[in-house]
């Protein structure tokens, strides 16, 4: 199926969209971007979701060409328009062309461009098995806190994980865990307190994370939010990741080594279904 994307204000075929070479985007990595999913036509997190995109632009000075109210009108027309019940919007924003140079240009228009990519995320099969993680040292940047579309160390990542059979990996710096390549790492111990890294420019600040941890403190679990240790998730009686189109998702192996009883625990199968209802509930 040909999808309707948008870019710079213009609905195209997905073949006909077309972005400059000087794009600083594509030469610089000089963009951010954010993942909404999509369930039933509705958004979901989308409040979540569009305040990290305001503060990613903020922090690297590139203007939003919409405003609050048209970057809403433009998720929901890319859903009607490529008819989308379930998977993802995703949006990215450039600071545009320019003469290529390393200072930033003061008089590039930024580039803004969304598609949507259809995915069953609701009836994930992995949510019965649960994913394999191996464990790679963190070497991105220091600055995780911005969701720029630097994305190549994730990918290596992956890749590296993916090469010893495993299903992602989850990043270690200075002996702690900081996050999976694509989603938010946590863990629940064996006294049923779930641990999680507190925010900090080490990690993407996840929408997801903040939802489940309200939702798992209002269900009343004891929280922690501190960094832990592969070891101490290597024993944890659980781990999990989050992230906008896995939902909350069980870990049940790191390197090689089975979590818990090497089962999708029953907190996180629990947080998962507490965190679809009231999310689903709260779509617009
Ligand atoms: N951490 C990283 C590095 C990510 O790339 C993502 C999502 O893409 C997340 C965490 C989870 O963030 P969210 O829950 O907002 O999707």
């Amino acid at each position: 199926m040909t999808r309707t994307v948008y870019l710079n204000g213009s609905w195209l075929a997905e073949a006909d969209a077309k972005v400059s070479i000087f794009d600083r985007g594509f030469l610089f990595a000089d963009a951010i971007y954010e993942v909404t999913g999509v369930v039933g036509g509705k958004l979901l997190e989308y409040v979540g979701h569009a305040a990290r995109l305001k503060r990613s632009t903020a922090e690297l000075g590139i203007a939003c060409p919409l405003t609050d109210e048209e970057l809403l009108a433009v998720h929901r027309e890319i859903v009607r328009r490529n008819d989308l019940d379930e998977g993802l919007i995703y949006l990215q924003i450039s600071r545009g062309a320019a003469y290529r140079d390393f200072a930033f240009p003061t008089d590039a228009t930024p580039t803004l461009v969304l598609f949507t990519q259809a995915k069953a995320v609701l009836d994930n099969p992995k949510v019965k098995t649960g994913i394999s993680v191996a464990l790679v040292p963190d070497q991105r940047w220091a600055r995780r806190d911005i969701k720029t579309v630097q994305l190549l160390f994730p990918s290596m990542a992956k890749m590296q994980a993916a090469s010893v059979g495993a299903d992602d990996a989850w990043l270690v710096e200075g002996g702690f865990v900081t996050e999976a390549s694509s989603a938010t790492s946590h863990i629940i111990s064996k006294d049923g307190t779930l641990i999680t890294r507190g925010l900090s420019n080490a990690i993407l600040h996840g929408i997801t994370r903040l939802s489940v941890l309200d939702i798992a403190r209002s269900a009343g679990l004891a929280v922690e939010e501190r960094a832990f240790t592969p070891d101490e998730a290597k024993n944890a009686a659980e781990a999990f990741i989050t992230s906008a189109t896995s939902f909350v998702l069980p870990v049940t192996s790191i390197d090689g080594q089975p979590v818990g009883d090497g089962k999708p625990g029953p907190l996180t199968l629990k947080l998962r279904e507490l965190y679809i209802e009231s999310r689903l509930a709260a779509a617009i």
